[in-house]
């Protein structure tokens, strides 16, 4: 707790929150509201420490990410390519996660991307959206369960596991499709990841998902021709 800044609390959304000093990715306005996050923010603290910037060279098209493993019972810091692509007249940036889902070009349909723009944990709009991409029918196409989102959420044995790989970034602003910028993913947008899978985990699918704006790849893929 030592850089000042002016980021808000993750928990009660109070300004002048300071950073955490070991990953400095998300800020708190007091040791409370640090301690009480911790049980979340202790999956990843140390490692988005040590997760590297890459060689500063002429590829700058990577933003980190974060991948949810199938067989690790800890989710992972990764960097995810993207790629220009035309969008009506507007050129957007769209991220490559297939090869993390097991996706080769022909099965890539096969995924689905969710955006999370509100926690209703801490009662809030997301001022930047959050993506989520991961095998559509995962709870009937025999996908393993997913260690890493069982162990971060808590929920073990329950009849609402999330099967198979997820991985997930960030784009500036609550814009949806239309002219996608890609962010670095934080420590705050993780902890509103982890709200948003308790949330499905602890509840039937079909409430959790009324929560989200839905867009399948196929109708992103099409817009990003
Ligand atoms: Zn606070
Ligand atoms: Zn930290």
């Amino acid at each position: 707790m030592a850089t000042s800044n002016t980021k808000n609390c993750i928990l009660c959304n109070k300004s002048d929150a300071r950073s955490c000093t070991r990953c400095r990715s998300i800020h708190y306005c007091s040791k409370a509201c640090q301690k009480k996050d911790w049980p979340i923010h202790r999956h990843l603290c140390s490692t988005f420490a040590s997760f590297d910037p890459p060689e500063q060279s002429t590829d700058h098209q990577r933003i980190k990410a974060i991948f949810f493993p199938v067989d690790e019972t800890k989710p992972q810091m990764v960097w995810l390519p993207w790629n220009w692509r035309m969008f009506e007249d507007t050129r957007c940036q769209f991220p490559d996660p297939y090869p993390f889902l097991g996706l080769d070009e022909s099965r890539r349909m096969l995924s689905r991307v969710d955006t999370i723009f509100q926690n209703k944990v801490l009662g809030r709009e997301l001022s930047d959206l959050i993506y989520i991409h991961y095998i559509d029918n995962f709870l009937n196409d025999g996908s393993k369960v997913n260690k890493s989102i069982e162990t971060i959420t808590g929920f073990y044995g329950t009849s609402q596991h999330w099967r198979g790989p997820m991985i997930a970034y960030g784009v500036v602003g609550q814009h949806g499709v239309h002219d996608i910028v890609c962010r670095d993913i934080d420590l705050g947008d993780f902890r509103h990841i982890v709200d948003f899978l308790q949330m499905y985990c602890g509840r039937p699918p079909e409430e959790a998902q009324l929560k989200m704006f839905h867009l399948t790849t196929e109708q992103l893929f099409a817009l990003g021709r």
